[in-house]
């Protein structure tokens, strides 16, 4: 086994916040490997909804951030030198019961107070800004600022760009083991690296799978996951123009350029991060589809022709852990950015902004709130 040394920077997780990370620090002047067990943005960063919502941040402490992270996407061209697909559409978030509507109005009215553009608005006003909706929303909110992107076009910009900035890029390179040593750290990965790379800092950006890293670091931490379930419809004539989502579920549709009817979210399929194999599970399956239906009825007879499965790490605090980890010197974590995707480009913007010794945008999230020692 070989050892390569020398690196100022070791990146754990080729993810979008992995990647983003890197990027920002190897342009910052310093010497980066990024170590990713598959391919770059293969995981929940490449297989996501691409949802851009500024109604949906799971705190509203995370509004700036997503705010950031759209205008981040709609600019990739400047900075990722690719365009990802951005569109603006403006989304709806709508309210189907009373106690819908009240969840409604605290949760928007919070995420338009940290900054968001929402707008309260009636079922009337929904439907003239949807034409395709249902009868049955009472209420709605709207964001003019809300879209998407492809998140499958990610991996393969951040590729070139990372090697356009000189960082190195180890795909197919599982990290088997992280130890602390005098100067730094001592990573050690199988597959293209082959070898024990030395860092003097470690990030881990390892999402659902970040314990065992962790582990090595002699810390735990409570990140949790949700297993969701991501359906892609038939190509359809024009049925719907605006992102839709639902309050309550979490459930959100939206139709691409391509026809296609993307619903993700609601009730979750089976799986565990650690485990083999994953289950779409018809019935919750069915029952997104139904609740699609209730919102757009002309998706009543729509044809599913592909599902799929993806981990989204959370907390339980609902907000992410960014920043220097307890008590180990140099080592770094981001990790439980729920909307992920979103706010993934600015949120790792900041952490490399803070590990390059610059003022961040926006503060970090310390890990030591969550993150604990945990007797060898
Ligand atoms: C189905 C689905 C739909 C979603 N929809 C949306 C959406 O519409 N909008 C939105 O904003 N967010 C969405 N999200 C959330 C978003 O995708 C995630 O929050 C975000 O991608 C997390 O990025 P990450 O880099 O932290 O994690 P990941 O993309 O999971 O990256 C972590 C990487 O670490 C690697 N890794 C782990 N352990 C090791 C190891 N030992 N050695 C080497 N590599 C390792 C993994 O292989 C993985 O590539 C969705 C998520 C899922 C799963």
């Amino acid at each position: 086994m070989t050892s390569t040394t020398g690196f100022d920077v070791a990146v754990v997780g080729g993810g979008v916040m992995g990647c983003t990370i890197a990027l920002h620090l190897a342009r910052g002047g310093m010497r980066v490997a990024v170590l990713e067990r598959h391919g770059l943005c293969t995981q929940a960063s490449g297989i996501n909804a691409g949802t851009l919502s500024m109604q949906h941040p799971p705190h509203p402490a995370l509004v700036p951030y997503a705010l950031g992270g759209r205008d981040l996407w709609r600019t990739s061209g400047d900075w990722l030198g690719a365009e990802i697909g951005f569109r603006e559409r403006g989304g709806l978030v709508l309210a189907f019961t009373d106690e819908e509507a009240e969840a409604l109005e605290t949760r928007m009215a919070e995420r338009k107070a940290a900054g968001s553009p929402i707008e309260v608005v009636s079922a009337g006003r929904a439907r003239e800004i949807e034409p395709g909706l249902s009868k049955h929303p009472i209420l709605a909110s709207y964001c003019a600022l809300d879209g998407f992107a492809n998140s499958s076009l990610i991996g393969s910009a951040f590729r070139t760009a990372l090697n356009g900035a000189s960082a190195e890029v180890h795909e197919r390179s599982p990290v088997t083991a992280i130890e602390k040593t005098g100067d730094g750290f001592a990573i050690h990965a199988a597959g293209s690296v082959g070898s024990v790379i030395q860092a003097r800092r470690v990030v881990l950006a390892t999402g659902v799978w970040s314990a065992q890293p962790l582990k090595w670091l002699g810390l735990a931490g409570p990140i949790g996951f949700v297993s969701n379930q991501m359906a892609v419809s038939e190509r359809m004539d024009r049925v719907v123009s605006r992102m839709l989502g639902v309050v309550a579920g979490n459930l959100s549709l939206k139709q691409v350029d391509n026809g296609t009817v993307l619903i993700g979210g609601g009730w979750q399929g089976l799986g565990h991060p650690e485990k083999e194999g994953t289950a779409i599970l018809r019935h919750n399956l069915i029952g997104n589809l139904r609740m699609a239906r209730h919102a757009v009825p002309a998706l009543g007879d729509v044809r599913i022709v592909r599902t799929w499965l993806g981990y989204r790490d959370d907390t339980p605090d609902r907000l992410p852990l960014v920043g220097p980890l307890p008590g180990v010197e140099g080592a770094f974590l981001i990790v439980g950015v729920r909307d992920g995707f979103t706010v993934g480009p600015f949120m790792g913007k900041v952490l490399a902004d803070f590990m390059l010794g610059r003022e961040p945008e926006q503060p970090l999230f310390d890990p030591a709130r969550l993150v604990v020692a945990v007797p060898s």
